[in-house]
């Protein structure tokens, strides 16, 4: 994703947009959750020359998709990712040595996109996707969606319940017992 600069000279204040649809790289992404390679990018830049270097600013809207971390359902968005990254010319020479492994550079009057992309897509993933914030998971007995069957649980088999039982059947019988008391009374 290597976009030409040279237009812009080095005149700072000199600025041009960049809208355009493009195809995911590959590893945007985290293990459950991350963009498609191949699936549609819509970039929304603006490319700004400032005294050190190319300043890129705006935002990538990304097709995020993944599983749910609780329930493994499919998720899908679309999200906004904000960039903001400033590209040094290779001459700037003023920032200390440590620093300037990680800097990013215009190189050959051109500027890659892709590990800032990826650096912005991927800090802007959630560190544990869920479907929904108060995604109930899956049953831990039998793996059921709790989502979906929020009444789900599994019949404990405790003596109290049995004991409970036996006295429905007795409070039944003494119904029927005064009934057929007065019923005999009335005949006599
Ligand atoms: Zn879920
Ligand atoms: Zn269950």
């Amino acid at each position: 994703m290597i976009f030409s600069v040279k237009d812009l000279g080095r005149s700072p204040g000199s600025m041009r947009t960049i809208e355009e649809h493009v195809p995911a790289p590959k590893d945007f992404g985290v293990a459950l959750i991350g963009v498609q390679e191949g699936s549609d990018m819509e970039l929304d830049l603006r490319l700004e020359a400032v005294h050190e270097g190319i300043l890129v600013s705006g935002t990538a809207d990304v097709e995020v998709s993944g599983e749910c971390g609780r329930c493994l359902i499919p998720i899908e968005y679309t999200s906004g990712v904000e960039i903001q990254e400033l590209f040094y010319y290779g001459d700037s020479g003023s920032l200390p040595a440590e620093e300037e492994e990680d800097l990013h550079r215009v190189e050959n009057d051109s500027i890659d996109l892709e590990p800032v992309l990826r650096d912005a897509v991927v800090t802007s993933l959630p560190f544990q996707p869920v479907c929904r914030e108060d995604c109930k998971g899956l049953c831990s007995e039998c793996g059921a969606r709790l989502n979906d069957e929020p009444d789900h649980h599994h019949e404990i088999l405790d003596p109290r319940w049995s004991a409970l039982a036996g006295l429905t059947g007795t409070a039944a019988e003494n119904d029927a017992a005064p009934r057929t008391e007065s019923d005999e009374r009335e005949e006599s």
